[in-house]
């Protein structure tokens, strides 16, 4: 018999009663220490005291009104979202993909609104990942996500991903826009270099296509600086963003620059949950923390103690460690044996992790861990990817 819930995750058998910063505790009392994150969305851990005290007080004024209204905190969102980015407007989705989704959506209005409306397509790269609608899956593409939905959605060329020569080529007189991810996240923690980064945005200026990064994973504060492509000089023209934004409320935000979104007049796009004022509140609580002084510089200095620890560990345990990548506090092990079973292990002494593409353990700590959480994390690895190494090494 089908469960209740439709079977579409593995998920584990732990089942957790509440979360406390960086620490979740299941039913027995039992403590594990949370570097999924949910996913690089729960930024600033669990319970977080300022987003607790904002959400309550928001839930005893105001959830809801629609968009047919202004709504005070959404504004006040945009306005510091504009001030703090490249972009000049924002609209606000509740989930990643819808955010990319409307990123599409500009882009190709944008080329419609300035005489080429036959400039319609995106060019993404392999190991891409964008989400689950029928759009998203025809843009990351891989057998996994497409297989038996029928015909892929058409307007997506995916090219190899890190090679520029090859995205230049397959610009078309159809191509409206070039989407990239500034690191990978479900596909295995890869970053794009800078010279890779200032090429994309040579491309799309020379051939009139639009520049959209998916910050979805990588944004706010997750790499250290507010979004990831900000360690370059390069600025896209449209960024979508979600997971870190609402801290575990569901939200998201595609923001675009002026000129992108000449097209996005009155009636063209909407949401009826976006942007409303309990998702609003909660996002504008998370900005205070990310914004404070000393946050991002706190991210980078976590960051960079968790990454020297596994670089040690791999010095130590080379038969078991392949790579260690990232930035920030968006970490990945690539290891030699199956990334699962180190997962596994890594679960039942104590800290969660996420897999990647690639044979990639993904470590996504909340944003406010602590050097103690770190070094602790780096023991329970220690410890596992010990026993873990391959027999025939
Ligand atoms: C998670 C993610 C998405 C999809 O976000 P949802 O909220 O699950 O729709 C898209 N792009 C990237 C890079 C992501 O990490």
């Amino acid at each position: 018999m089908i469960p209740a819930v439709m079977p579409t995750y593995n998920r584990t058998d732990t089942t957790f009663e509440r979360g406390e910063g960086a620490w979740l505790i299941d039913a027995e009392g039992r403590r594990f220490l949370d570097f999924a994150a949910g996913i690089a969305v729960c930024s600033l851990g669990h319970c977080h005291p300022h987003l607790v005290a904002t959400l309550q007080s928001q839930a005893t004024r105001l959830w809801h009104t629609s968009n047919l209204f202004p709504i005070a905190e959404q504004q006040r969102l945009a306005d510091r979202l504009v001030a703090a980015t490249f972009a000049d407007t924002a609209f606000f989705t509740n989930s990643g993909v819808e955010a990319w989704e409307c990123g599409v959506k500009v882009a190709r209005k944008y080329q419609s609104a300035i005489g080429h409306p036959e400039r319609w397509r995106v060019i993404t790269v392999g190991g891409a990942f964008h989400g689950r609608t029928l759009a998203a899956i025809a843009a990351g593409r891989s057998e996994k996500l497409v297989g038996g939905f029928g015909p892929i959605v058409d307007g997506f060329d995916q090219v190899a991903w890190g090679n520029l020569n090859e995205l230049r080529a397959a610009v078309s007189d159809e191509t409206a826009a070039i989407c990239v991810e500034p690191i990978l996240g479900e596909g295995g923690i890869r970053a794009l270099d800078d010279a890779y980064m200032a090429g994309l945005r040579a491309t799309a200026d020379e051939f009139g296509l639009l520049l959209l990064f998916d910050e979805i994973q990588t944004g706010f504060g997750r790499t250290g600086r507010l979004f990831a492509h900000e360690w370059t000089d390069v600025r896209p023209d449209l960024m979508c963003v979600a997971k870190g934004m609402g801290g575990g409320f569901p939200t998201g935000a595609l923001l675009a620059s002026e000129r992108a979104a000449i097209g996005m007049v009155p009636g063209t796009h909407g949401s009826t949950f976006g942007g409303n004022p309990l998702a609003m509140a909660v996002a504008n609580a998370v900005l205070d923390v990310m914004l404070a002084p000393g946050f991002l510089a706190q991210v980078e200095a976590m960051g960079a103690r968790f990454c020297d620890g596994l670089l040690a560990l791999a010095d130590r345990h080379p038969a078991a460690i392949e790579d260690v990548r990232g930035r920030g506090l968006m970490v990945g092990l690539k290891v030699r044996s199956p990334a699962a079973e180190i997962i596994a292990a890594l679960r039942a002494d104590g800290l969660l992790s996420v897999p990647a593409a690639d044979n990639v353990i993904r470590l996504l700590p909340p944003l406010i861990v602590e050097a103690a959480e770190i070094d602790h994390a780096l023991g329970i690895i220690d410890r596992v990817v010990a026993a873990k190494v391959p027999v025939d090494a």
